[in-house]
């Protein structure tokens, strides 16, 4: 049977599943399996959270921009919780004790801003979808999207989540994506009354997908766990709070982080009108600075790069515009790899050279030493 999805749902960013039979057994699956996390855990990290907004805590979400089903092996999880564990010992300094959010165990489902890309060879292929939904061989075949992988996507990041739980004390985080996924996941959480999301400890929305009467912003308002929303230039002040009405009041503080995506010069001249429509919300809320994909650009050679002095630029912004609103900056949402890579660039000096060493399969990411550079800086600000 073939399903073409809805125009809605296209604008929503769900894969044109082919085979709707396919993806109702996947699914009916799924809705059978226990929970990948503890609703007893979610309520944990609300309680770490809410310590955010009284400015006694501080978050770091960091990992990959799109995680391989291959990262789930226990030598890659524990590389890259060892890797956080490490950026949260330099937060440390702050006086603040660290909330490590990985992008881990689940992050497999990308929104891409077009649907295909011209090979080499000239020949049209629907791009990349992660993990959960598409191949990476760039094959028409391999491209098209796999209700399966659904089900490899929950027994991947439960071998991710068995490996952190052996040790290394890290929440799991991805995008709520693909809603028939994350539906399929909803379980009952005892403690609060309704149903929580189990498919991480917390879910944000991201960018493309945060429209106020939109399908993923009502999965995030209909469930108990901690979420997070990504803000863009684009987002009007009125918008944002219409969201931030709708997603956490009634809920504790800490229940929402808005993470700020901007660039440095929107920080600056919308974040603070932002803040001020939020008015007696605006202290309820986790701020994060992801000051990454406000800083996606093109290298010369035609590969996305990023530079961290713009990104230094676009949290040393974000702290202050808080900080003048009386407002504590609550953490950092970054794209980090423990491997040697130079995916991002120092500065804009090395544009002529530079990105090298290209392994992501989605975003430029963060080495480990850009990554400690852009996590002292902040350290630095928040002891000031
Ligand atoms: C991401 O976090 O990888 C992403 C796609 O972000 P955004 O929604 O902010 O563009
Ligand atoms: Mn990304």
């Amino acid at each position: 049977m073939t399903m073409t999805a809805t125009p809605d749902l296209m604008g929503a960013h769900q894969p044109a599943w082919p085979d709707a039979g396919a993806l109702r057994a996947t699914t009916g699956t799924l809705r059978w399996l226990p929970p990948l996390v503890e609703p007893e855990e979610c309520a944990q990290l609300l309680d770490d959270l809410a310590a955010v907004t009284r400015g006694e805590r501080v978050v770091l979400q960091a990992g990959e921009c799109a995680e391989l089903f291959t990262d789930s092996s226990p030598v890659r999880i524990r590389a890259k919780a060892d890797q956080l564990y490490e950026l949260g010992t330099r937060l440390r300094r702050t006086g603040r004790a660290p909330i490590l959010v990985g992008r881990l165990a689940g992050q497999y489902a990308k929104p891409r801003s077009r649907p295909v890309e011209t090979r080499d060879d000239g020949v049209e292929i629907p791009v990349y979808l992660g993990d959960a939904v598409n191949g990476r061989t760039p094959t028409v075949q391999a491209r098209r999207p796999d209700p399966q992988r659904l089900l490899n996507a929950y027994a991947h990041a439960a071998r991710g989540l068995r490996t952190l739980a052996t040790g290394p004390a890290t929440y799991t985080s991805h995008e709520a994506l693909l809603l028939d996924y994350e539906r399929a996941l909803l379980r009952p959480d005892p403690f609060r009354g309704g149903r929580f999301a189990s498919s991480a400890h917390t879910i944000w929305i991201g960018e493309r997908t945060r429209a106020v009467d939109g399908p993923h912003i009502e999965f995030a308002a209909g469930v108990t766990n901690p979420v997070g929303v990504k803000i863009g230039p684009g987002a009007a002040p009125s918008e944002v709070s219409t969201l931030v009405a709708r997603l956490s009041r009634g809920h504790p503080p800490g229940r929402l982080s808005l993470i700020v995506r901007m660039g440095p010069r929107h920080v600056d001249e919308q974040l603070p009108s932002i803040v001020r429509a939020l008015g007696e919300d605006a202290p309820r809320v986790v701020w994060l600075s992801d000051a990454m994909h406000g800083n996606t650009i093109r290298s010369a050679t035609g590969l996305k790069t990023r530079v961290l002095s713009k990104m230094i630029d676009e949290v040393e912004q974000f702290c202050a515009v808080l900080r003048a609103h009386g407002l504590h900056p609550g953490g950092l949402h970054l794209e980090i790899t423990p491997d040697d890579v130079c995916e991002c660039v120092n500065g804009d000096a090395d544009l002529a050279t530079g990105p090298t060493r290209y392994r992501s399969a989605c975003d430029p990411r963060l080495n480990p030493k850009q990554a400690d550079i852009l996590v002292d800086r902040f350290s630095e600000l928040l002891s000031d």
